[in-house]
C-alpha cells in the first residue's frame, strides 16, 4: 500500500520552502534570467539559506530515528516540486551536496564520508558539491566515458574533460567518473573525489543555456590531475564485479523521482499563471467558445500534472521502501518533462501574444522546461530502460 503520510515535520519543511520560494527563489530566478548570468556564490541569499538549513532538495542525508520508516525519497520529491514551482534554476543553485551527495553517501567509506561531509557542517559560509559524469563525447552513453584514471604510487592520475556539470565552478569537491580501462566498459568505471584547487583541474568555464540560468552549468579539463588514492570513492574493494557502474546507476535511481517531479513544479507554475490570466481576462461580453478552449486546456494541464506527480510519488515510495524502482523512476522521468513541455506550451497559447512577451513568466518557463527532458537521462533513454525491463528488449 502506498502512503503519502510522511509526518508533520515534512509539512513544516514544505511551508518553509514555500515562504523561501515566494520571497527569494522566484525573484532571484527572474533577475538571473534577465541578466543572463547565474546567481554568484557570494550572493547573501545563499548564506541566509545555508544558515537556515535550507539546501538543494536532493542528496540529503536521512535524519531517521532508529527503526523509524524511511521517508527521504518522498520528502525529497515533495520539496523538489515546491522549490521548482518557485524557480527550478534557483532550487539547483542552492548550496548543498546536490547530485554529489548520493554517490558519497551510498558508496563512500566511513572515513571518506567524515572528511568530505565536514565542510558541509560549517555554517559560516555556504558549500556546494557536484557530480561529473558527462563528457563532450559521452552523455547518454555513460559506458563510453573516456576520462582515464591511471594508478601512480599512492595516487591516481586523471586525464579527460567533463561538460555541463552543475555547480562545478563553486563546488568544494566533484565526484568525477573515469575509466581504468576502456576495453572493460562499465566494469572499468571508477569514481574519484576531486577537491577544488587540485592541480590539473583546469579550464573551468560556464556554458550559456537557453533557460535555468540561475544555476551554473560548467565544463572543465583534467590534465594530469593527481588525486590521492584515498579519494577513490568506496576504496578498491567496492569495484569488484560491476559495482562501480552500478554505484552510479543506483545513485541515479535514488534521485530520478526528485528530478522528474521538478518538471511537475514547472508545469504547476505554468498552470497557475495561465489560470490567473484566464480569470483576469474572463469577460461575459466575449464569445463563449474562447472560454471553452481555455477551460479544456487548463483541465488537460491539471489532469496530466496530477498523473505525473503520482508517478513520482510511487517511484519515491518504492525507494523509501528499499524496493527496486528502476522502471517506475524511468516512467516518471520519461513522462513528467513531456507533460511539463506541453503545459508550458499550452500556457503560452492561453496568453496569446502576451505569452511570448518577456514580462510574462510563462515565457521563461517555456525556456526553462526543455532541459528537464535532457538532464539525468533523456526521455529516449528512459524509454529504452523501460523497454528493456518490461519486455526484455536488449539495451
Ligand atoms: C542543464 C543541464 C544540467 C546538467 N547537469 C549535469 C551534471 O550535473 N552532471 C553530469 O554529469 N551531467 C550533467 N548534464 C548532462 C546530461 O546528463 C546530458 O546532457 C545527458 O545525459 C544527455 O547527453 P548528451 O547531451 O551528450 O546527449 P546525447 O547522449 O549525445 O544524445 C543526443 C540525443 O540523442 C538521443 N539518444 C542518445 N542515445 C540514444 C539511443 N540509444 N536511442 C535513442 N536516442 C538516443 C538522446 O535522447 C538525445 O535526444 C546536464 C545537462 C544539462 C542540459
Amino acid at each position: 500500500m502506498i502512503t503519502f503520510e510522511i509526518g508533520a515535520e515534512a509539512g513544516a519543511q514544505l511551508e518553509r520552502a514555500r515562504e523561501l520560494g515566494r520571497r527569494y527563489l522566484r525573484p532571484l530566478g527572474i533577475e538571473a534570467d534577465r541578466k543572463r548570468e547565474p546567481v554568484p556564490p557570494e550572493h547573501p541569499f545563499f548564506l541566509l539559506a545555508w544558515q537556515q538549513g535550507i539546501g538543494q532538495p536532493i542528496g540529503v542525508e536521512e535524519p531517521r530515528a532508529a527503526g523509524g520508516p524511511r521517508t527521504a525519497a518522498r520528502r525529497g520529491v515533495l520539496l523538489a516540486e515546491e522549490m521548482s514551482y518557485w524557480d527550478r534554476g534557483m532550487s539547483v543553485a542552492l548550496p548543498g551536496l546536490g547530485l554529489g551527495g548520493p554517490p558519497l553517501l551510498s558508496m563512500g567509506t566511513p572515513e571518506q564520508k567524515e572528511r568530505f561531509l565536514a565542510p558541509f557542517r560549517d555554517t559560516t559560509r555556504p558549500h556546494w558539491a557536484a557530480f561529473g559524469m558527462t563528457e563532450p563525447g559521452a552523455g547518454s552513453d555513460v559506458a563510453g566515458i573516456q576520462t582515464s584514471a591511471v594508478r601512480d604510487g599512492d595516487a591516481w592520475i586523471l586525464n579527460g574533460a567533463k561538460t555541463f556539470i552543475s555547480n562545478s565552478m563553486r563546488a568544494e569537491w566533484i565526484v568525477v567518473w573515469a575509466t581504468i580501462d576502456k576495453s572493460l566498459g562499465r566494469a572499468g568505471h571508477r569514481a574519484f573525489i576531486v577537491e577544488r584547487g587540485t592541480p590539473g583541474l583546469e579550464d573551468l568555464r560556464y556554458e550559456h543555456k537557453m533557460g535555468l540560468i540561475a544555476y551554473e552549468s560548467s565544463s572543465f579539463t583534467l590534465r594530469d590531475c593527481r588525486v590521492p588514492a584515498l579519494h577513490l570513492l568506496g576504496g578498491e574493494a567496492h569495484y569488484a564485479g560491476r559495482a562501480g557502474f552500478k554505484g552510479a546507476m543506483k545513485s541515479f535511481n535514488a534521485t530520478r523521482p526528485a528530478i522528474a517531479v521538478m518538471a511537475i513544479g514547472i508545469a504547476r507554475a505554468a498552470y497557475d499563471a495561465a489560470r490567473d490570466f484566464a480569470r483576469q481576462h474572463y469577460r461575459l461580453d466575449r464569445p463563449i467558445p474562447r472560454y471553452q478552449r481555455y477551460r479544456e486546456k487548463l483541465a488537460r494541464m491539471a489532469r496530466k500534472i496530477e498523473v505525473g506527480r503520482l508517478l513520482c510519488w510511487r517511484a519515491a515510495w518504492l525507494a523509501d521502501a528499499e524496493q527496486p524502482n528502476e522502471v517506475e523512476a524511468s516512467m516518471a522521468k520519461a513522462f513528467c518533462p513531456q507533460i511539463a513541455q506541453e503545459a508550458t506550451s499550452l500556457a503560452v497559447e492561453i496568453l496569446g501574444d502576451a505569452g511570448v512577451a518577456s514580462e510574462h513568466y510563462v515565457e521563461k518557463l517555456y525556456r526553462d522546461v526543455k532541459a528537464m527532458d535532457i538532464v539525468e537521462g533523456t526521455g529516449q533513454i528512459q524509454r529504452i530502460v523501460m523497454a528493456r525491463r518490461l519486455v526484455g528488449l536488449p539495451h
